[in-house]
């Protein structure tokens, strides 16, 4: 019990991050906020993603690459470039770090306002750290695990980033229903997403990626932006109006 809660607790922290940070904020720009604060995003993102640590710049550059290129062979993470859900994410995975690694060769226009920490990003997604984070979890089922099979769940704390990151590259492009009739497979995977902080609403996304509240129908439900407007309430952030305007539905 007490690991499905600490495995509970970690999907919603570590997507929080991945959502408002990686997400809207990296890929996107749909708010600002001040240096420190983005500085806070960053450790945010290593205390809750740990092993599966996602660089907020790559992860930007990456997301851009897939809203120009949705779909086809310059698609970074596409199901249709895939058999199956285990070779896009070894796909991603190399996509990933051939941007990360600055191997890939980027078109400048994908490297703009981009939220950059490298040395941070180094420490971050270095051996050390990770191997810290393992063992630290490693010891948390050790003094959890009630029964054996509880340590089958472990490599999905390990790889919890990355996992959250494929279930929805997958699923969001494969199975679902469309608001939107789009030249691409984006698909709303939930018609009320309490699971993905508003990620599931994919195929409203992908028709105005630069709103800040992915929920277009009124029982659509974005927890994603809601904690926005509650971080906005704190003065942490400042969601651009602008993109926020209702627009009509086709
Ligand atoms: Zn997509
Ligand atoms: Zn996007």
């Amino acid at each position: 019990m007490a690991i499905l809660l600490m495995l509970t607790i970690h999907w919603y922290s570590s997507l929080f991050f991945q959502s408002v940070f990686h997400h809207r904020y990296a890929a996107h720009g749909v708010y600002s906020m001040s240096p420190f604060w983005e500085k806070m995003f960053f450790i945010g993102s290593f205390l809750t993603q740990g092993t599966s640590y996602i660089s907020a710049s790559a992860y930007g550059i990456m997301h851009r690459l897939h809203h120009a290129h949705t779909d086809t062979e310059h698609d970074p993470h596409s199901p249709s470039n895939s058999s199956n859900i285990f070779t896009l994410m070894w796909q991603t995975r190399n996509n990933y770090r051939d941007i990360y690694t600055k191997k890939a060769d980027i078109p400048e226009k994908y490297m703009q306002n981009l939220p950059v920490w490298e040395k941070f990003d180094r420490i971050a997604h270095g051996w050390q750290a990770k191997a810290i984070w393992a063992i630290l979890y490693i010891l948390l089922y050790v003094q959890l695990a009630t029964h054996w099979w509880m340590y089958l769940l472990l490599p999905v704390t390990l790889t919890m980033g990355a996992l959250q990151g494929v279930a929805v590259n997958w699923w969001a492009h494969k199975f679902g229903y469309e608001n939107y009739k789009m030249k691409n497979t984006s698909k709303n995977i939930l018609p009320l997403d309490i699971l993905f902080w508003g990620e599931a609403y994919h195929n409203n996304h992908h028709k105005h990626p630069n709103r800040p509240d992915n929920a277009h129908r009124w029982y659509e439900w974005d927890m994603g932006y809601k904690a926005l407007v509650v971080l906005e309430k704190l003065r942490i952030v400042k969601i651009k109006r602008a993109v926020v305007k209702p627009i009509a539905l086709q």
